[in-house]
């Protein structure tokens, strides 16, 4: 699949694999997103070609099981990347209605650019070779550029192409919602335009085709434009007729006949505008793409700054993973589709973190907890990004207040699916596709979201130091979280503790108790431990303030000591459950559920991921069984290093050992069937810190998530982005054993058996570091502009680095050894 690890390959076409791999294929730039889909290919079975922009929703109604339903989706954009073409008056070429002889699809990861080359015979026995070439530039973020080259082998006749601006979209990349609403756009204005006065290189008056629609109930506009130019043998093609057709409907069409033979390839180069209503300094979105594609240079040029552009991002972001070549390139597809989500481009978007990316329609394109397993890679490497994903949830902070309010609680409390303007997103109901039922959809109950933002600001001011933001934003979040979460527990006299009712952790396949009534468990683990870790946070980051900012931050808030006095208090008596055995409950009473059959359910079913529609399938319920969609209490020892979660459970008087902890693990893991991409890596991570031989293979089937697909056809709707980015952490974070504590870095590796070596660079408190890990050694290298030292700790042995220092650190002996540099 990939020869240097900087390439995704297919060598064959493959019709069925087609939608994974327009989704793992898609080119984007942090402000717009299209899928691989061929230019030629249109919407169908097969092919689902897809544009679309970060944070482009739109709200829909739909009559749904006896009730109103209202979704908020990613919008499929009028589509730019089309080309297509038939040769004397034939059908439109088409790789489905042609025998393909030869076949080769590559993602260049290093410089962002799709290629797709196939030669085939087609219905009337000609022989060609189509390529095209696609990349939506990383630098301009409001640029595109897509190619089609035609050869001719041994035939002569007439070609016409069309290239058109096609308004005419529906959502309908997601079979599961198409009883659903589904008419997001409508068209407001189509023309062909020539500029008049442009400094860029002018091959001559051509008319740049130019549409307007628009989101019909967020009112957004989407400008959209596109050049079209012929090159035969890469020069100018002068006699090729052109005609731009009436536009009809949202679609308008420039039309070229050019006449073709043997030896003389033609080539199609299309460049392409996206602009906005929400753009800053424009005047109209229309305009300002028209504009911007009369003044974009050809596009080789554009693929060069493009290239540029992607060099700059490669630099500060490529992990060296040395020993498995399919291990290096995953990681490097994993980044490069975190950042053509999330990008410089990005940062002044006000959008949220997409759990499937901007690549596809599922899950609507709305921001969950996933931000928790994606942001530690950003705040190491490109903190303006994870801030702006932090600042996110702060303008939503009202919305959540609101919903607090609403719900009899104070603070703030996040939705847990979040898309435009902050309100609660999730659907009140699900289709299962086993059965065909709608069923209700409890997973608004996840709290611990709110717990997900909290943590994610406090961890973004420990790793980057960034007081401006703690004083801006972070603290607000947290302390409107803490405040929440502060309400939310009631204290159970009998216990003598604090406790949280009604919620769901991770793990959606409990919703409810077996029989009840009424959604939502008691005493989620995972929840309490977190709201407890925050409690404790909450008193720290007030006196890490200035008196000043602490002052006038709590009587905005209205924070009294009173109040303070109740964090810590609850942070020091909040309930824990545990089996009767010490095994750390996942909620209260989940020991008692019935165990599941799961060697039963494998042979009958085979793939077992979505017990919960399989179970509802069969009228039975996941609630009855000890099961879990995914890790819920073993979270914890995803978040929290081992020292701090002790210090937690003891802080709050309950004693948790290594062997507790290691019998936690092996209980959970053995009832856990991985119904989300996340869940494997959690696990690698926790099996890495207790049993290190059994990772490898929980980290590589997280990086199979999607390469692989293998969740059943699940990445074709849209990547999964937190899995992508959650084992890019992996490397940088677990197997280096990374961890922020008072101000240092702390080190203490665990290599899984098949890395010979890792390097990366990371950027801690302001300060670039090169870590390299192999050999049995650990070699940290700061960079030489560093004015201040850092105190490093690896494996117990403390050094303080200074600027342009190399130190080595033997992991054999613990012995350190300097380097001079
Ligand atoms: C998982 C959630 C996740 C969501 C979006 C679900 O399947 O259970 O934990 O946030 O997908 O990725």
């Amino acid at each position: 699949m990939s020869d240097d690890g900087w390439t995704l390959t297919y060598d064959r076409y493959d019709p069925a694999a087609q939608g994974l791999r327009e989704a793992l294929c898609a080119v984007g730039n942090g402000f717009t997103v299209t899928r691989g889909a061929f230019p030629w290919a249109t919407a169908g079975d097969t092919h689902y070609p897809g544009t679309y922009l970060a944070g482009g929703y739109n709200r829909l109604v739909t009559r749904v099981a006896d009730r109103d339903v209202v979704n908020e989706d990613l919008v499929n954009l009028p589509d730019w990347s089309a080309l297509r073409l038939r040769i004397d008056g034939g059908p439109w070429l088409d790789l489905d209605a042609c025998e393909v002889r030869e076949f080769r699809q590559s993602l260049d990861l290093r410089g962002g650019v799709l290629c797709v080359t196939a030669r085939v015979r087609d219905g009337d026995g000609r022989d060609s070779t189509l390529t095209a070439r696609r990349f939506v530039h990383m630098e301009y973020p409001h640029l595109m550029a897509q190619s089609l080259s035609l050869e001719a082998h041994g035939w002569s006749g007439t070609v016409e192409i069309d290239s058109p601006l096609d308004g005419r979209i529906v959502n309908a990349g997601v079979r599961r919602y198409a009883d659903l609403a589904s008419r997001h756009l409508e068209p407001v204005e189509t023309l062909a335009w020539r500029r008049d006065g442009c400094d860029a290189d002018d091959e001559g008056g051509e008319p740049i085709l130019c549409l307007v629609t628009r989101f019909v109930q967020s009112r957004l506009r989407i400008g959209q434009a596109a050049r079209t130019r012929l090159y035969r043998d890469g020069a100018p093609l002068a006699d090729a007729g052109s005609r731009v057709e009436t536009p009809v409907d949202g679609l308008i069409r420039q039309v070229f006949t050019v006449a073709m033979a043997p030896g003389a390839p033609v080539t199609v180069e299309k460049v392409a505008a996206l602009h906005t209503g929400r753009d800053a300094a424009i005047s109209e979105p229309g305009l300002a793409a028209r504009e911007a594609v009369a003044c974009a240079p050809c596009m080789a040029d554009l693929e060069a700054t493009h290239r540029r552009a992607w060099d700059r991002l490669w630099r500060r972001c490529d992990i060296d993973a040395n020993g498995d070549a399919r291990t290096q390139m995953i990681l490097r597809l994993h980044i490069f589709h975190l950042l053509q989500t999330l990008s410089p481009n990005t940062i002044d978007l006000d959008v949220g973190t997409p759990a499937r990316g901007w690549h596809g329609e599922a899950y609507r394109g709305h921001v969950f907890w996933d931000e928790l397993f994606i942001l530690p890679f950003l705040h190491l490497r490109l903190p303006a990004i994870a801030k702006a994903m932090l600042r996110y949830r702060h303008h939503r902070l009202g919305a959540a207040r609101r919903a607090a309010r609403a719900a009899g609680f104070r603070g703030a409390m996040f939705p847990w699916q979040s898309g435009s303007d902050g309100r609660e997103e999730s659907q009140v109901v699900h289709l299962n596709p086993k059965s065909g039922r709608w069923v209700p959809d409890n997973t608004w109950l996840q709290r611990h979201v709110s717990l997900a933002v909290a943590y994610n600001a406090w961890s973004h001011y420990v790793t980057t130091g960034d007081r401006a933001f703690l004083e801006s934003r972070g603290a607000e979040l947290i302390l409107e979280v803490t405040r929440f979460f502060a309400s939310l527990t009631h204290f159970n006299d009998d216990r003598g503790r604090y406790e949280i009712h009604g919620v769901m952790g991770p793990d959606e396949y409990h919703d409810a108790y077996p029989d009840s009534e009424s959604p939502g468990l008691n005493n989620n683990a995972y929840t309490n431990v977190f709201t407890a870790w925050l409690m404790t946070t909450a008193g720290r980051l007030l006196a890490e303030l200035d008196p000043e900012t602490r002052g006038d931050l709590c009587a905005k808030l209205q924070i009294t000591p009173e109040e303070c006095d109740r964090w810590d208090d609850i942070g020091h008596r909040l309930f824990v459950p545990f089996h009767d055995d010490g095994i750390l409950s996942q909620f209260e009473g989940y020991e008692h559920l019935q165990e599941f059959d799961w060697e039963g359910y494998r042979e009958r079913y085979g793939d077992i991921h979505r017990l919960d529609r399989i179970l509802e399938a069969e009228g039975d319920s996941a609630n009855r069984y000890k099961l879990s969609k995914q890790a819920d209490a073993l979270m914890l020892f995803y978040l929290f290093p081992e020292r701090e979660l002790e210090a937690l459970l003891d802080r709050l008087g309950y004693r948790f050992g290594p062997e507790q902890w290691r019998r936690t693990v092996d209980y959970y893991l053995a009832r856990t069937s991985h119904g989300s991409t996340l869940s494997y890596l959690v696990h690698t991570w926790v099996m890495a810190r207790s049993h290190p031989d059994r990772a490898w293979d929980l980290f590589r089937t997280a990086l199979e998530s999607d390469i692989s697909d293998i969740q059943g056809g699940t990445t074709a709707e849209g990547i999964h982005l937190g899995a992508m980015a959650g084992t890019v952490d992996l490397v940088q974070r677990c197997f280096t054993g990374m961890s922020e504590q008072d101000g240092t870095l702390v080190f203490d590796p665990v290599m899984p058996g098949h890395l010979k070596d890792i390097a990366l660079r990371v950027r801690f408190r302001e300060k670039w570091l090169h870590v390299a890990l192999g050999g049995g050694c650990l070699t940290l290298s700061a960079a030489d502009d560093w004015t201040t030292p850092l105190t490093v700790v690896v494996r117990q042995q403390q050094a303080t680095l200074t600027a342009g220092e190399v130190r080595a650190f033997s992991l054999q002996d613990d012995a350190a050894e300097r380097r001079p540099s």
